[in-house]
């Protein structure tokens, strides 16, 4: 029964999203919400900040061993992002199918990188990559207060 299978499937999810600092500084904070609320997932904890350099490694730690770490937490944490935490259906998936392929050439037409990114590094948003780690992110920057759902 595909009716079963699809209720089973679709579970009401959050995850974690940043707009990077390549996104802030071109004033594409409202654009790339405007993609995010379209793909209907709803923006239900948001805020700006710099982030500090203990913060950006903290969250990329993941990454520590790989020869783009020191740039990719320089430029993190070279100007403000958004935080966020989105909500709904599937909504790790459904996120990382909104942003598109870590590299924007490689990005799929009307994804977020496609349309946005300027590069693999400066590549406009984040977002977690399963709802183990949404927690573990959304915990980084977030308590439950801060999310009205
Ligand atoms: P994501 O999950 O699609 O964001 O990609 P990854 O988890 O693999 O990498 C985390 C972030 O590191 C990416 O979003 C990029 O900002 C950055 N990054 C990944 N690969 C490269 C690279 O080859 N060069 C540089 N400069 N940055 C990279
Ligand atoms: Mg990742």
């Amino acid at each position: 029964h595909a009716f079963f299978l699809t209720d089973l499937t679709m579970a009401i999810e959050r995850t974690f999203s940043i707009l990077k600092p390549d996104a802030t500084e071109r004033n594409l904070t409202g654009a790339i919400n405007a993609v995010i609320e379209e793909a209907g997932l709803r923006i239900v904890a948001q805020r700006r900040i710099r982030m500090t350099d203990a913060q950006a490694k903290t969250f990329y730690e993941v990454h520590a061993e790989r020869p783009f770490y020191g740039e990719l937490v320089s430029f993190m944490t070279s100007g403000p992002v958004v935080v966020q935490v989105l909500e709904g259906e599937n909504a790790v998936a459904k996120y990382r199918e909104v942003m598109g392929a870590t590299n924007p050439a490689q990005a799929a037409e009307g994804t977020i990188r496609k349309r946005f990114a300027k590069s693999v590094g400066e590549n406009s948003v984040h977002g977690s990559d399963s709802p183990e780690n949404a927690k573990i992110e959304i915990a980084q920057f977030f308590t439950d207060s801060d999310i009205v759902g």
